[in-house]
């Protein structure tokens, strides 16, 4: 039978048997834990004595059943025993997406991804807070973006990633949502691949879709919006493309849009967009500071500048704004008079 525990290993002396590459994660992971860690790396170094101290024993090889002594003693003196899968030989990058910051919206892959890691590289994005415990034992590397400060600059971080891989390190590259939406995840996977590192990714929540969400906005409505579009704010965009989105009706949802927000609103109006289409700037999704500043398209600078809107924030456009839970003026006040839900 297997199955997956969460162990307190504080204070408790764990017998570690397996080769040194295979073992080497699972001492770390196990010392990390705050636990004595003792290992042998062959058959020939075992010894009952050595359990009496011992509460429980991992073995981590490819061959498990040479250590049949070991099991079998531990068997008779009721010390739990774990076999574990050992590590690939080699080192390996997994893209991994963090959601939108909290950690209980990280999927169940990312968490074993990040328990196995080595080595993390992450974002000012990712749910960092808690990153000791889900990655224990990792190198952990803060590669984050924060404006104004000094990033690490991206090929710099892929040079890093693929140089601890090809140590043979196990190298997660943790990210905000989703790695594929923004998230130069597609850069990172060709990089790997020139450098023949072993790459996968485990897709994220992404804070496109779940930051209007948080604020109870449906990104489609049957009736309301029956497409949207995920924009980067990040440059201004071309007038054709401001046309193109005002002609397919649907929401638009606009992500690194603050610094962009004049050129948008002004730019979608141009292209034809009523300028009471409803906005909705919703900053800093699942933190205890989450806010969402209702406006429509022509009231929206004003808006975002009355309420000192900053980045990371979400700007949904359409419709499905009025749709908004928390809805608590009606609409002719909200047309009228931007206002602040919280
Ligand atoms: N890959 C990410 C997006 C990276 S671009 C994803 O899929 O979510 C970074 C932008 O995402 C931010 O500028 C902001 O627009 C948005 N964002 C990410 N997390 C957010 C959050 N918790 N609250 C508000 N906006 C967020």
């Amino acid at each position: 039978m297997s199955m997956q525990l969460s162990l307190e290993v504080t204070g408790l002396t764990v017998l570690v048997a397996g080769t040194t590459t295979a073992a080497r994660r699972v001492v770390r992971r196990y010392g990390a834990g705050g636990a004595t860690v003792r290992r042998i790396a062959g058959p020939e170094q075992f010894h009952p004595r050595l359990l009496d101290t011992v509460s429980l024993a991992v073995v981590v090889d490819d061959l498990p059943g040479r250590w049949e002594p070991l099991l079998e003693a531990s068997r008779k003196r009721r010390i739990l025993v774990s076999v574990e899968e050992p590590a690939a030989p080699g080192g390996c990058v997994t893209l991994v997406g963090g959601g939108p910051g909290v950690e209980d919206l990280l999927t169940m892959r990312a968490r074993t991804a990040l328990r196995e890691a080595d080595v993390v590289l992450y974002d000012r994005l990712a749910p960092y807070r808690t990153l000791a415990e889900l990655a224990p034992g990792a190198e952990l590397i803060d590669v984050g973006k924060t404006p104004g400060h000094h990033p690490i600059p991206q090929p710099e971080i892929e040079a890093l990633m693929v140089r601890r891989a090809k140590e043979g390190y196990n190298v997660v590259r943790l990210k905000g949502g989703d790695p594929f939406v923004f998230g130069r995840g597609g850069e990172e996977i060709n990089s790997c691949i020139a450098a023949g590192v072993p790459v996968s990714t485990v897709p994220g929540i992404s804070s496109s879709i779940a930051v209007p969400a948080a604020a109870g906005i449906p990104v489609t409505y049957r009736g309301v919006a029956h497409a949207f579009t995920v924009v980067s704010g990040h440059q201004p965009l071309p007038p054709q493309e401001l046309e193109a989105l005002a002609a397919l009706g649907g929401t638009i949802v606009v992500l690194m849009g603050i610094g962009t927000l004049p050129q948008l609103t002004s730019g979608l109006c141009k292209a034809g967009l009523a300028s009471n289409v409803p906005v909705a700037i919703v900053e800093k999704g699942f933190s205890p500071e989450q806010r969402t500043t209702i406006s429509t398209l022509g009231g929206a600078v004003t808006a975002a500048g009355a309420a000192r809107c900053t980045s990371p924030a979400v700007v949904v456009i359409g419709e499905v704004v009025r749709r908004h839970q928390d809805f608590r003026a009606t609409l002719t006040d909200v047309l009228t008079h931007p206002m602040v839900a919280s």
